[in-house]
């Protein structure tokens, strides 16, 4: 089947840390509309790679939330679809074959750097937390990756890094936040794109998902504004056609810092079991967004006239005492 004949299609990519909260919600509610006004498909994929402890009944329980608040999905874990499986634990063949192919035009390398290093690099990566570029370390180093993990205490394992060249450099048009640029090699150096003899972790496999899945629009969190350059490199090694890219604000404390527990608790799971109705969530989610009026309740399929991403407020949104309070957080 051809993506390209098919038109738009989104995606909704949870990680099942069970930690669905408001801020992931307003992200997802927004990349469903996003792709649903335009008519196209949305698929659910289960971004898994990261937490190997995460039981894959925890994960699936995550989707319920989802429905609840009103989304659907054309093609995901539960529904099946063309371009199945859905979960990544189980495409690790695709990542496989993926890093061979970065292997064999000699611009990846085992690295046995500092854990820190490579865990940034291994879960999706927040702005700010890039640290300084990689002082390349371990290029040419060893002859391989079992070289690699041989010089390593027994339960480690190497990264695998993209050899970034200074030269390059990273220019695209953001939906939302316009025109990017970016010299990975000065900014970030030579990154993680997997802790995994197999090259199954988060950035390398976000790009063959994306790209294996004819994803033409991925809508997400602006932490991963920065991330998206090292995931160009990748496009453009492996010879594949990027999406579209939106990145939206997150939502925030009133300190303006990100969401953690001493916040409350934001999780879907908690502000439903507190009695809360979903059409109060979308409500807020909404307002937030500058598509509803405060104390409105509303179906996601409401929103549909009113969810033009170009009148999305450009500030990030704030977890309010007023919203606390509506949504028992
Ligand atoms: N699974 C990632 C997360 O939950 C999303 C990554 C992406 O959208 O590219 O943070």
């Amino acid at each position: 089947m051809s993506a390209a004949a098919g038109g738009v299609r989104g995606r909704l990519a949870p990680s099942p840390t069970g930690a669905l909260h408001l801020g992931n919600a307003r992200t997802f509610l927004i990349a469903w509309l996003h792709a649903r006004r335009q008519g196209g498909r949305v698929v659910l994929r289960m971004e898994d790679l990261d937490h190997p402890k995460v039981k894959p009944g925890t994960a699936l329980a995550a989707l319920d939330d989802l429905r609840w608040l009103g989304l659907d999905w054309d093609e995901g874990p539960d529904v099946g679809g063309p371009y199945a499986p859905y979960v990544q634990t189980a495409r690790r063949p695709l990542y496989r074959a993926a890093l061979e192919r970065l292997r064999e035009q000699g611009l990846v390398y085992p690295c046995v750097c500092s854990r820190r290093d490579v865990e940034a690099g291994q879960s999706a990566p927040q702005a700010g937390e890039d640290g300084l570029a990689y002082d390349g370390a371990c290029r040419g180093r060893f002859t391989g990756y079992a070289a690699a993990a041989a010089a390593l205490p027994p339960g480690r394992l190497p990264a695998w890094r993209f050899r970034v060249s200074g030269a390059d450099e990273t220019v695209f048009d953001d939906g939302f936040a316009g025109v990017q640029r970016q010299r990975v090699g000065e900014t970030t150096g030579d990154f993680v794109i997997a802790r995994d003899p197999d090259g199954a972790g988060y950035m390398l496999a976000v790009v063959v998902d994306d790209a294996a899945m004819g994803i033409t629009e991925v809508v997400r969190g602006d932490d991963l504004l920065a991330a998206t350059h090292r995931q160009l490199l990748l496009y453009r090694a492996l010879a594949l056609a990027p999406p579209r890219f939106l990145h939206v604000p997150l939502v925030v404390s009133p300190d303006g810092r990100r969401l953690a527990k001493r916040h409350g608790d934001t999780r879907l799971a908690a502000i439903r079991a507190a009695g809360v109705a979903p059409g109060t969530v979308v409500g807020v989610l909404a307002w937030w967004c500058g598509w509803a009026a405060w104390g409105e309740e509303l179906r996601p399929a409401d929103l549909l006239a009113r969810a033009d991403l170009r009148t999305l407020r450009r500030e990030s949104a704030v977890l309010a005492d007023a919203v606390k309070e509506r949504l028992r957080v």
